[in-house]
């Protein structure tokens, strides 16, 4: 069977693809809308000269890197579709079996799958380990601090299955030696491996990056068939390279700024227990969000910086930036739910400059908690750890989120078409107290700029939650004694009757799905 790369071959188209701060351009296409702007961003961070304003800008890369062929699609398509008419003309009820069914993903950055079947469990849990895995000579001082930020993200958040951390080496270009990588490749490739169809990412792109010395630092998604006939997230492999500065050397900062690197990665793993229709600005906004609650834990000496200056230095001065532009007026709005994914372009048309959705996105969350705190009041009020961690509905955010009550067409949808009420939107409205999204959206555009003239990051502090309070409340472990994994398909009620019980019952979308679906495990079966 053929191992089909996850990552484009072609150089320019991987750097693009890796690239979270330029939006892919692609040959003969031309996008020019703040290209120079984030050119300068990303020359910044992949260079980190300016290690004390860089914190939220220097990373991350994108989720969900699957990266199928169109072609290899339609060939598996007809190949579905025959072996569907086949199962249909024997008559057998066997399309309903547990295993007889997954959706086709593909996409890359815009994940479709409704389900994880990871779990969560108390900050205390044994059961539940993560995989540090590293090459030869991965530092001991920053795999200290991968593990650190992995610890503190692990304790607040609570603990993720199926997490591994994959540390890769940087090489200095008068010292290379690419067998360094081949173990760790081997087991990368192992740890992407879509069940379903049995691809996987033999790691080549993460080997070039280190190689380079370049900063890679991402997390990536292993999908599988859940028992309940959807197709559901596995696990999260996670890669963290530190770059190297023009000397060739690590830079002194890394061992602090890994730590949030890896309490950023880890947040993602948590949140996509949550349902995966969350918009981008949720995904890194609230990446962004939890490496400020924990910056007083992660950083030393001239760097140590309170919850209170990560925003005041470093996010609200990007947003501001952003805000400044007045090529568009509402850039939440427009730009921050949905995030390009290779060919696809989103509803509101191509993507935007990414600060919309790490700096932008965090500031909105911490506005998100302002509000919720102001229109609970009566009702306790509500911090950063109730959007978080709160498992009582409606008292946070990401354990509130319903996933399966709206349609939503996993092959042409966007985490903006969620309905209102419904799924994430539902959960953020009545966090927050707004009667819907859009009302949030425009409430926070018109407290950043209000009346047109934008605000400073002074006075944007005013929504903060006190540092003190946030680094107390931050070391608080999680533990719910009846924590569980709300949205796996299998609390949703369980396998599908039939297969036309399921069809009938259900939207196109959820029709097309199994269409294609049932006969996707079919074919994975066959092949074996
Ligand atoms: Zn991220």
């Amino acid at each position: 069977m053929e191992h089909r790369r996850l990552f484009p071959n072609d150089e320019d188209e991987r750097k693009n693809y890796f690239d979270t701060f330029g939006t892919r351009v692609k040959k003969g296409k031309t996008k020019t809308k703040n290209w120079k702007i984030k050119k300068e961003v990303v020359e910044k961070t992949n260079g980190r000269q300016n290690a004390k304003e860089e914190t939220s800008d220097i990373h991350h890369h994108h989720h969900y890197y699957y990266y199928y062929s169109r072609r290899r699609r339609r060939r598996t398509m007809f190949l579905n579709v025959l072996l569907l008419l086949l199962v249909l003309l024997g008559g057998t009820g066997k399309a309903s079996s547990s295993s007889s069914s997954c959706s086709y993903q593909s996409g890359c950055n815009r994940p479709k799958q409704r389900f994880a079947s990871s779990t969560l469990g108390n900050h205390d849990d044994d059961d539940v380990s993560i995989t540090f895995r590293q090459t030869p000579n991965f530092p001991a001082t920053m795999r200290d601090s991968v593990e650190k930020g992995v610890e503190l993200a692990q304790s607040f958040l609570g603990k993720v299955s199926d997490v591994d951390v994959f540390m890769y080496e940087a090489q200095n270009a008068s010292a290379q030696n690419p067998s360094a990588y081949e173990e760790i490749n081997g087991l990368w490739c192992e740890a992407t491996r879509d069940e379903v169809h049995g691809y996987c990412n033999d790691g080549a792109g993460n080997q070039e990056k280190a190689m380079n010395g370049e900063n890679n630092v991402f997390a990536s998604g292993k999908m599988t068939c859940a028992p309940c006939g959807e197709p559901a997230k596995k696990s999260t492999p996670i890669v963290i390279t530190p770059g190297l500065d023009s000397s060739g050397e690590y830079y002194e900062h890394d061992t602090d700024w890994l730590i949030q690197g890896a309490i950023h990665e880890y947040s993602h793993a948590f949140q996509t227990l949550f349902g995966a229709h969350t918009p981008a600005w949720l995904m890194e906004g609230g990446a962004v969000q939890l490496e400020a609650v924990f910056s007083n834990h992660a950083s030393r000496g001239t760097y140590r910086k309170t919850y209170e200056d990560h925003f005041k230095h470093t996010i609200f001065p990007a947003a501001i930036d952003l805000y400044g532009d007045t090529s568009v007026a509402t850039w939440l709005t427009t730009y921050g739910s949905d995030r390009e994914c290779e060919n696809d372009i989103p509803p509101g048309g191509v993507n935007a400059n990414p600060d919309v959705f790490y700096n932008v996105g965090a500031a909105a969350v911490a506005f998100a908690i302002y509000k919720a705190n102001i229109n609970h009041a009566a009702d306790g009020g509500r911090t950063f750890a109730d959007f978080w961690t709160n498992t009582e509905k409606h008292k946070g955010f990401w354990h509130s989120i319903v996933v399966d009550d709206y349609e939503f067409n996993i092959d042409t949808d966007w985490p903006s078409q969620v309905p209102e009420g419904t799924g994430w939107k539902g959960a953020l409205a009545n966090f927050t107290g707004h009667d819907s999204v859009a009302a949030f959206y425009a409430d926070f555009e018109a407290w950043i700029k209000p009346g047109g003239v934008l605000k400073t990051p002074e006075e944007m502090s005013d929504i903060l939650e006190n540092s003190s309070d946030v680094d107390a409340l931050s070391v608080e472990p999680f533990n719910n004694a009846n924590s569980f994994m709300p949205r796996s398909c299998e609390a949703s009620g369980g396998p599908p009757s039939s297969f036309f019980g399921v069809s009938s019952s259900a939207t196109h979308s959820r029709f097309s799905l199994v269409v294609v679906v049932v006969s996707s495990c079919l074919v994975a079966t066959l092949a074996l």
